[in-house]
């Protein structure tokens, strides 16, 4: 598990991010993928306002409540939300240049520090992972240590919500049947790489994670995991809390 921060020279999104808030427009941010086409994240999209963020994000900000941790924050666009309905947000990033424009954002509480260094010892009600949250675990074998520091930052009768997808789409036959391969490594592990102008970061894992295997872990974990919503298109919304 990385526990680590970004270097500049090594956060194209960060650099996308600082040009788009700097300059009012940003360049491709491309993302690269052993396992896919090469793709890209509109920059202008990392800059959301409430309204023009989809329903699960918008049914998450509603429901978090009393001290809210943004996990993996970006340009601030849920923090900035939260803070405009009066709530409290610690949001956190490892990029020095995200963080930098959440505080010029006016995001009254960001910080650069990586959700999984012991250091980062606090207590919040509400942790929100958004924006397929769930990646920043990476991949299934580091689901214990995940929850194990949820744990220690939940406050009792706290809760996780976390958004991500089941790429089992990604798999489907025309005839609807899978072609997935139950020996290989599970069909959400997916490695990407991004690159902003000259700005190539290193691969990192990202985890798409299925409902159903989740609250499998989850249950393994000691947290118990409720679907709140589901989305458009194999995503949805889950709450996750103490057993
Ligand atoms: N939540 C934002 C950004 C999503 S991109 C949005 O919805 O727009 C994911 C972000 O997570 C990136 O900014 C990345 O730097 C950050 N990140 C990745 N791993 C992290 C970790 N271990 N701890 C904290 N932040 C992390």
């Amino acid at each position: 598990m990385e526990t680590t921060l970004l270097a500049p020279e090594k956060d194209p999104m960060g650099a996308a991010i600082a040009d788009y808030f700097n300059l009012h427009k940003a360049e491709k941010l491309r993302v690269f993928s052993s396992q896919f086409d090469e793709d890209e994240i509109p920059v202008k999209d990392l800059f959301r306002t409430s309204k023009l963020m989809p329903l699960l994000e918008r049914t998450a900000l509603k429901l978090a409540t009393g001290r809210i941790l943004d996990v993996g924050a970006g340009s601030g666009c849920h923090a900035l939300a939260l803070q405009e309905q009066g709530k409290e947000v610690c949001a956190i990033d490892i990029s020095p240049l995200a963080v930098e424009v959440m505080q010029k954002r006016g995001v009254n509480n960001a910080r650069l520090v990586n959700l999984f260094d012991e250091q980062f010892v606090d207590t919040f009600d509400t942790i929100l992972m958004l924006m397929n949250g769930s990646g920043i675990i990476g991949r299934l074998e580091h689901m214990p240590v995940f929850f194990q520091k949820m744990k220690q930052l939940l406050s009792p009768g706290g809760c996780i919500l976390m958004d991500s997808s089941d790429l089992r789409y990604l798999f489907e036959d025309e005839d609807g049947s899978f072609l997935i391969n139950l020996a290989a490594d599970y069909y959400g592990e997916i490695d990407f790489q991004m690159q902003y102008k000259a700005i190539k970061g290193d691969s990192f894992d990202w985890l798409y994670i299925d409902f159903q295997t989740l609250s499998l872990y989850a249950a393994e974990c000691g947290f118990k995991a409720e679907l709140i919503k589901e989305g458009k298109h194999y995503d949805y919304l889950a709450k996750l809390t103490v057993e």
